[in-house]
């Protein structure tokens, strides 16, 4: 075992310093070092969730960017030194359909997770990126492009592949359109990947005040979703509706605003939903969602954000300040993504 120092659960809202073990090397591991982790919705969910005294210690964090500093006998694609990402996934099976295709995200026996996830090898519980160190199969890191910041790009590995595979797995591109709700740490980056694949891209927010920024990220409007008569205006307009709004929402208002064969996307809010099937039948509409993403598409992703400047919005704080960070986020008091620097844990 090696260990390092990072930032364990310690109550429903709060996370304390700690000493924690990670694995040894296999021989076709990564160690990394830490730089930036992102600050997750799911991270504030896991927490919530977390029950003290019957579940294994739990350490959040599954958007990570570093630097490799030791690698196993076999891996060949990485060197110390090079700059690497991490998402929220670190293996799968391999094998299954899923696997086959490229979507390890939606393997069959359950991808495993970058934290609260159990060791396909050992059975152990994986522990997060709010961390210095992480140990990672050699498959499951990526390269960080040349040309991204290491802190503002930590948040592509969750919250932008996320938008990213429904984005290209609906065909958006030139002359589509495409609205996102919610402007948000998913929102935000879909406006920026959805206008730089081409799309004519409109906010819907309740937050008309977020106008300034939607016109910044590069969208071409804002529609004020309080308010009915802006909402009739855009019906069956949108190709894609891109919902990232993370409480749980009625669906119709946002179905109506889906064009003709078009499709709402719903990434925000995992959990059931209730729909009127003829929202659907007037205009065959389609309900979908999406979430994380492959290796393929995580490295496709990558390589687009590189080569099109997209990274996210960040307020980087020392990770010292991770329960400020969390406390805030639950108040969605942030624009847009917080990025903890773990460079305070040496
Ligand atoms: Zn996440
Ligand atoms: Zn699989």
């Amino acid at each position: 075992m090696r260990t390092t120092t990072g930032w364990l659960a310690n109550s429903p809202t709060t996370l304390r310093r700690a000493s924690l073990n990670r694995r040894d090397l296999r021989p076709d591991d990564l160690a990394v070092r830490i730089d930036y982790c992102g600050v997750c919705h799911s991270d504030l969910h896991a927490l919530h969730d977390y029950d003290h005294s019957a579940d294994a210690p739990l350490v959040p964090g599954h958007e990570f960017t570093g630097v490799v500093t030791e690698t196993g006998p076999e891996v060949s694609a990485f060197t110390v030194g090079d700059r690497v990402a991490v998402g929220n996934i670190v293996d799968s099976c391999g094998i299954c359909a899923m696997c086959a295709a490229g979507q390890e995200n939606f393997c069959h026996s359950f991808p495993t997770l970058t934290y609260g996830g159990t060791d396909r090898q050992d059975g152990s519980t994986t522990l997060g990126g709010f961390s210095r160190d992480y140990v990672v199969r050699d498959t499951f890191a990526y390269r960080l492009p040349s040309g991204l910041d290491p802190a503002a790009a930590a948040p592509l590995l969750c919250a932008g592949v996320t938008v990213w595979e429904p984005l290209r797995s609906l065909g958006v591109g030139r002359g589509s359109r495409v609205a996102v709700a919610g402007l948000g740490g998913l929102g935000h980056l879909a406006v920026r990947m959805a206008v730089a694949l081409g799309a004519t891209t409109t906010v819907i927010s309740r937050t008309p005040d977020k106008r300034d920024d939607a016109r910044r990220l590069g969208a071409h409007d804002l529609v004020d979703s309080t308010d009915t008569r802006q909402m009739a205006a855009t019906r069956d307009t949108f190709d894609v509706v891109i919902d990232t709004i993370s409480a749980p929402h009625d669906l119709a208002p946002y179905l109506k605003l889906v064009a003709l064969d078009g499709t709402l996307s719903l990434l925000g809010h995992l959990g059931p939903v209730t729909v009127e099937a003829t929202d659907l039948l007037v205009g065959r509409k389609k309900l979908s969602s999406a979430g994380s993403g492959g290796r393929r598409s995580t490295a496709e992703m990558l390589q687009f954000c590189a080569d099109n400047g997209i990274a996210a919005d960040i307020e980087v704080l020392p990770s010292t300040q991770v329960n400020t960070a969390l406390d805030r986020l639950r108040r969605n008091d942030v624009r847009y993504r917080f990025v903890l620097d773990m460079s305070d844990l040496d």
